[in-house]
């Protein structure tokens, strides 16, 4: 539970230093990890406020480690952005949230499923006949997939990234832009880039419900959103409390621990079935 909050204990800390022995013990147990199967991906629901009906999931990638527990995945994402081996976790992320998406829609239950990419992804033209390939593989319609960018992980080569947004884009795939708001990027440039969707990064969220200035801040960017005709997410939504003050503000989906934490993609269906209203 601790490391599906993204809380666990930070074991290791990246720095630049890539002759560190414990990183370089940490690629290879990763690179390992995924040859073994040894990752997983959790999912996490996303529902809309006015209906209460579950939209879809997020995928999170979860590697529980044989001697170390969980280790999250704010810890070994940029390990593998910096060894290369986030192209084959991309792929294995996809994957399986494609599978996954497939038998949920063969048991009737027609979801979405957001997967995220880091800055590296978003530099490689390969992606698309990738998503494309998984897409057919799964039989999984493109607008079912949701793909997550950071401002920062787009500003990171900003055109190559665009130009590679508008070529998923091409095929139907959704994009969102995650984190929203922490970045350093103009709000006018949200405009100009091919997204249906922008989630408030949980920051702002989780400080809502105690007033002050996150008020505003959320406000705007719900405000920018809709005025910009992009569907808007709020993460990190822990209480009724939060949840009621972002319908009030006119936020259209919500996705946090209030509604469900991230849970094995097998504990879904039950958890649908419970939570049905
Ligand atoms: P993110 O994309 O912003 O994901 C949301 C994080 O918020 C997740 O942390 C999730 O477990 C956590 N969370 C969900 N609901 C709540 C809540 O109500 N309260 C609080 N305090 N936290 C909540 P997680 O799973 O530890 O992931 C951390 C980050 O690692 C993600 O942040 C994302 O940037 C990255 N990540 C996770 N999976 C993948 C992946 O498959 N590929 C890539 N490239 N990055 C990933
Ligand atoms: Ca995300
Ligand atoms: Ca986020
Ligand atoms: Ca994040």
């Amino acid at each position: 539970a601790k490391a599906s909050g993204g809380r666990g204990v930070r074991l290791y800390e990246p720095d630049r230093d890539t002759n560190d022995p414990r990183r370089l013990t940490l690629v290879a147990e990763l690179r390992a990890a995924l040859q073994d199967g040894q990752l997983h991906v959790h999912v996490q629901p996303q529902a809309r406020l006015a209906t209460g009906e579950v939209r879809g999931v997020e995928a999170l990638v979860r590697w529980p480690h044989p001697e170390r527990g969980f280790i999250p995945p704010d810890e070994f994402i940029p390990v593998a952005e910096r060894s290369g081996l986030v192209g084959p976790l991309t792929t294995f992320v996809l994957n399986a949230s494609l599978a996954a998406c497939a038998a949920w829609r063969a048991a009737g239950h027609d979801l979405g499923v957001a997967v995220n990419l880091s800055a590296r992804s978003l530099q490689n033209a390969d992606l698309v006949d990738e998503v494309t390939r998984l897409l057919r593989r799964h039989g999984v319609p493109a607008d079912r997939l949701t793909l997550e960018v950071t401002e920062s992980s787009i500003m990171a080569d900003a055109a190559r990234a665009v130009a590679l947004l508008h070529r998923l884009r091409d095929l139907g795939v959704r994009l969102s832009v995650d984190d929203f708001g922490t970045g350093y990027s103009s709000l006018s440039y949200l405009k100009r880039l091919p997204v249906q969707e922008v989630k408030i990064d949980r920051s702002f969220v989780i400080s809502l419900r105690e007033g002050g200035e996150d008020v505003a801040i959320v406000r705007a960017i719900i405000d920018l959103g809709r005025h910009l005709g992009l569907e808007v997410v709020a993460e990190g939504v822990e209480d009724q409390v939060t949840a009621d003050l972002l319908a009030g503000m006119g936020c259209d989906i919500i996705q946090g621990w209030h509604l469900g934490r991230p849970m094995p993609t097998g504990e879904l269906q039950p958890w649908l079935a419970t939570h049905a209203r």
